[in-house]
Parts: structure tokens; sequence; C-alpha cells
């Protein structure tokens, strides 16, 4: 049997365990393909909060070494420089007004319906982070949006294996993060993957739900109760529960969850060794926001970053409602560090995760282990109600040059 013996030292249990897991300690994704293939029912995703790991239940366990097998982590997905870089935004404007960044991704999506293909991404719904299929262009509006959390792939590999089986004629496309996408790849067999058409974020990094259940709860708030939820506003990072009455933070300072995700403290483990923060992709098309655009002007209503990365990626964005101009793809790299290395841990962070462990309130702990980040976000509440001319305040993206 090949699987991987780890040692794991819980804080809250302080001693010695022995886990059976899929691939190394604390470097699970979080992708799901391993327990989708596991017809036993063999592993289970044990979610520490800081840290995944599949967990093989030893009695359910056939020893067929599929999981180990088919797992991204234990044996990666090839990767490509990309053929071609734009940078651009949706055409249509409610796709554009509704996206977090250009719309680039719903516009592939609505190429691809319009097409009469399918579509599989995240959505919100009850609380969770899943994702669902779509085949018309109203079925995509779940999509829209970045969520700045976990989230959870498991209910589409059947339904994608199906429709690339069945359907050589249907386009389909699954929008994703790298992680996700590669678990998808490497679940599906080669001859259906190569139908299947990817599109992946580039990716800062992702915290467990549990982190932003815990957040939310400091406000009263219970995730499973809100019917939606924004993450962003183009570059406003703010946890945004719609249609509920409680406001979390004043217009235009990023909130205690969203400066920790961007100063990533609050990531799973796995997310400081990601192989995928770089240029080269797994995906035929890559978006993510044109940090450090010349079309400044453009970025109120968002400017995505586009890496066409095959053939079928360059048909992909060039026959979507899309404008297109070039980009300075030295100074893009430049401006978004994902497309280098992955960002590195913060020293702290191991308390912090431990205290929010032990039901530390959210922003309490932010404030006792990372004093700092906390105090800039006390000062930017200050500032933005200050009479300054609003055009010179900024409201903190991936680069808040206010405070870096
Ligand atoms: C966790 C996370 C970290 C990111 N980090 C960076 C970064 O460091 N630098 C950068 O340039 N861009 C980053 N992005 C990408 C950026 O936020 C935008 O999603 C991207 O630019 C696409 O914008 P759009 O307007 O084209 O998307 P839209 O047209 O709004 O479509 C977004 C698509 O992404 C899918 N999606 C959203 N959230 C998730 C999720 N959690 N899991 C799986 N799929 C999801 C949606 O379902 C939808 O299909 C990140 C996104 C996420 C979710």
């Amino acid at each position: 049997m090949s699987v991987q013996c780890s040692l794991s030292v819980p804080f809250a249990e302080r001693r010695f365990i022995i886990m059976i897991t899929v691939c190394n300690h604390n470097m699970c994704t979080g992708c799901m393909a391993c327990v989708s293939q596991c017809s036993h029912h063999a592993i289970e995703i044990k979610n520490d909060i800081d840290a995944y790991n599949a967990m093989i239940q030893e009695e359910k366990c056939k020893r067929c070494n599929l999981c180990f097998d088919i797992c991204p982590v234990n044996h990666p997905v090839q990767n490509n420089a990309p053929l071609k870089w734009y940078q651009g935004w949706a055409n249509e404007e409610s796709i554009r007004a509704n996206a977090s960044s250009g719309g680039v991704a719903t516009s592939i999506a609505d190429y691809v319906i319009n097409k009469g293909g399918i579509v599989f991404s995240c959505v919100f719904h009850k609380g969770k982070f899943i994702f669902k299929m779509a085949s018309t262009r109203e079925e995509l509006k779940q999509f829209q949006g970045s969520k700045y959390v976990k989230s959870n792939p498991m209910d589409i590999y059947r339904d994608i294996q199906h429709w690339v089986r069945l359907a050589e004629n249907i386009p389909v496309l699954m929008i994703g993060l790298p992680c996700q996408i590669a678990g998808v790849k490497r679940a599906i067999p080669k001859k259906y993957s190569e139908r299947l058409l990817t599109v992946d974020l580039i990716c800062h990094g992702t915290p467990a739900p549990q982190i932003l259940e815990r957040f939310m709860a400091q406000y009263g708030l219970n995730l499973s109760e809100i019917k939606k939820i924004s993450f962003r506003s183009k570059s406003h990072f703010q946890v945004d529960p719609l249609g509920s009455e409680k406001v979390i933070s004043i217009p235009g300072v990023a909130d205690c969850y969203m400066r920790a995700f961007l100063e990533g403290i609050v990531y799973t483990e796995n997310c400081y060794q990601c192989p995928y923060a770089r240029k080269e992709r797994i995906s035929d098309v890559t978006v993510g926001d044109s940090w450090g655009t010349e079309l400044r002007q453009e970025m109120v209503s968002g400017v995505s970053l586009i890496l066409c990365n095959t053939e079928r990626g360059v048909e992909l964005v060039e026959n979507a409602d899309l404008t297109l101009h070039e980009v300075n793809i030295q100074n893009a790299i430049a401006n978004n560090q994902q497309l280098n290395q992955p960002i590195s841990c913060p020293t702290k962070r191991r308390q912090f995760m431990r205290a929010i462990r032990k039901g530390m309130p959210f922003n309490r702990a932010l404030a006792r282990y990372f004093p700092l980040i906390y105090l800039r976000y006390v000062l930017k509440r200050i500032y933005i109600m200050l009479p300054v001319d609003p055009l010179k305040k900024h409201s903190g993206g991936y680069k808040d040059n206010l405070w870096h």
C-alpha cells in the first residue's frame, strides 16, 4: 500500500497521533478528487481550520491506491507558459458591473453557453461555498463575484465526468481555483479531460470557511442564515452580507477578515507552498486583476488580466464578447506576486490560528497577534471619516498604496 504515513501534533490535543493521509501532512488543497473517486468512501477530509488533510480510514480502504494516484499534490498537472497575454473587460455592462474584476470569467462562460455548452463554477448556497452547473445565461448569474474563501467542488466531479464522456460536441467549462482545476483534471481519464475547457483564477490563497464563520459570529451573523454575500466591489474589499441589516465595516475600509486575507494570515497551510503561484498555468485561460495597469480610469469599472495558456484558451478569449488590450507583461507580473511565488507565511500565523481554534473572537486575535495590521485598520476607519477629498482615499486592494 503506497499511502503516506504522517505524524501530526495538533495543538488542541498536544500529543502525537498517527494519520494516514493521501498526500503529505497539511498539504491537502481540499480539491476533493480523492474523496470523489473512492467508491469505498474510505477518505475523509479533516479540516483543522489552518490545514486540511485527506485521511484514509483503514477499515474501509481496499488498498487500490486510486486516491494516491489521482492526487494532484502527489502527481502535479502539466503547466504551460502563456501563449498570449491581455487585459480587458466584458463588453456587456451588467456582466462587468456585477463582477469582482472585469467580468472576463463570466463573459467566457457566456460564450460557452451561447455555443450550447455548460459551465461549472462556485456559488454561495445555504451558508456553503459549493460548485454547481449552469446551462443558461440566467444560471450564470449565480457564479458572479469572487468568494475569498476555500470552496468545495465535491459535487461536480460526477457531473463533469458524465458530461465530458457523453458529449463530444457540447463544450464543458469549469471555472475555479487552480488547485481545483488540477483535481478535476487528475480525476477524469486523460482522453476525456482534454475535452474539458478550464479557466482558473490567479489565487492569493484561501481560508477555510470556518474562519469566515468565526468572523461573522462576532457581528451576530450566522453564515448559514445569510442569503447572499459579497466580498468585493471592484477595489473595495469588504465582507458584505447582502440584504442583512448588519453592517460590518464602514464603506471604503477593508474589514478585519479582508485585511487578514490580503495579508496572507488566514490561509490553509498548503497555500504557502502553492505550486500554481507561477506564470506557467494549468488551465486554458487564467484570469486575475490587472493591477498596475496604465488604464487607470478603467479600474473603477474593473480590468482583468488574462493569460491565454493554450490554443483553445486563445480561441475562447478572442471569441468571447470582450474588450481586449495589450498588456505590459513584466509590469503585470511585478504587480501580481501570485504569478511569481506563493505568499509567505507570517510568523505569528500559528499563534493566531491557535487562538481562533480556542474560540478567541476574530478581531481580538488579529489585534493581539498582528497589532500593526489591526492598528492600520483602526486608523483607516478614522481616516475615511475625515473630511478629506474622497478621491484621495484608497479602499484597500491586493496592493493598498495607503499602507504599503
Ligand atoms: C480566493 C481568491 C483569491 C484571489 N487572489 C487573487 C490575486 O492574488 N490576484 C489576482 O489578480 N486575482 C485574484 N483573484 C481573482 C479575482 O478576485 C477575480 O476572481 C478574477 O480577476 C476574475 O474576475 P472576473 O471579474 O473575471 O470574475 P467574474 O466574472 O466575477 O467571475 C468569477 C468566477 O470565479 C468563480 N469563483 C469565485 N470565487 C471562487 C472560489 N472561492 N472558488 C472557486 N471559484 C470561484 C466564480 O464562481 C465565477 O465563475 C482571487 C480570487 C479568489 C476567489
